[in-house]
């Protein structure tokens, strides 16, 4: 039988490590063409040679989804050669926990930089991609990577959880706006999965919190996020699976 995503065009971005880079091997499994997009060229490129090797599409993008001209340029390329994206998966993000009173003022910018600008960048060049392919196709995707954070209050996750809720929000209003565009708009909210995210993390506290975390429970796979975004664009035309929350289910 032909793959559920065959003929799909799907972008990812954080696609160089943890869930974007394993829902970019799904969604290529599952049949779609896929862009991944990230910063490391090296890791992006083995992946493209680990999806062809199994049977998929795939195209390597290496760009910073805060530079916007970069992203510009990676958008018209998608356009030109793969006659542009219907499925976006607004998915690069970090996480930087700390008391707010240790003024890790620099952790803050790179947070909301990546979370909301990075994101809105990368919305403002694949969105006309999108409301396009939605006109000519009938349906096209726009799945943003929010977190359990933006509902839930951690100790000292203040600015990550400030920018999820952004990320939430702005989800909850584009898919009313770009629904009648024929756009699908889903937020994924996941609790803790195991991926590059925590090594990124400097602050001792948040480093201990996470490590007792992990102790206390089985975190989730990027594979279990992977095959939420799977699930979402695989429902007919009709159907917007707006916000799905999927926990360890160890997870309080
Ligand atoms: P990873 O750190 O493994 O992945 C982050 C990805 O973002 C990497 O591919 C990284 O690649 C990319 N990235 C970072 N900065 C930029 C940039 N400036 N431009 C382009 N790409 C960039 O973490 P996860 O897979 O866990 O994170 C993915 C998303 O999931 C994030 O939005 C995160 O907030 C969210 N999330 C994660 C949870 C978890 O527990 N892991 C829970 C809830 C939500 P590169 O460095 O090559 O650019």
């Amino acid at each position: 039988s032909v793959p559920r995503l065959t003929g799909r065009v799907a972008v990812v971005t954080g696609a160089s490590s943890g869930i974007g880079e394993a829902s970019a091997e799904h969604l290529a499994a599952l049949g779609a063409h896929v862009v991944v997009l990230a910063r490391r060229a090296e890791r992006l490129d083995e992946l493209v040679a680990r999806i062809k090797k199994n049977g998929g599409e795939a195209l390597a993008l290496a760009v910073d989804v805060t530079d916007k001209a970069a992203l510009q340029t990676a958008a018209d390329r998608v356009a030109a050669e793969l006659g542009g994206a219907d499925l976006l998966f607004n998915n690069a993000g970090v996480m930087l926990p700390a008391p707010v009173v240790e003024l890790a003022t620099d952790q803050w910018q790179r947070q909301i930089d990546l979370n909301v600008t990075g994101l809105m960048n990368t919305i403002a060049a694949f969105a006309p991609q999108l409301v396009k392919a939605a006109a000519e196709r009938g349906v096209a995707d726009l799945i943003n990577t929010s977190s359990i954070a933006a509902q839930n209050i951690f100790p000292n996750f203040a600015v990550y959880s400030a920018t999820k809720a952004y990320v939430t929000h702005l989800s909850r209003h584009l898919r009313v706006e770009l629904g009648a565009k024929k756009v699908r708009v889903a937020a994924i909210e996941p609790g803790i999965v195991g991926t590059e995210l925590q090594s990124h993390v400097t602050d001792e506290g948040a480093l201990q919190w996470l490590e007792g975390s992990k102790e206390a429970m089985e975190w989730l796979t990027p594979q279990d996020i992977a095959q939420t975004v799977g699930f979402l664009a695989s429902l007919p035309p009709r159907a917007n699976l707006q916000q799905v929350t999927i926990m360890p289910t160890g997870q309080a």
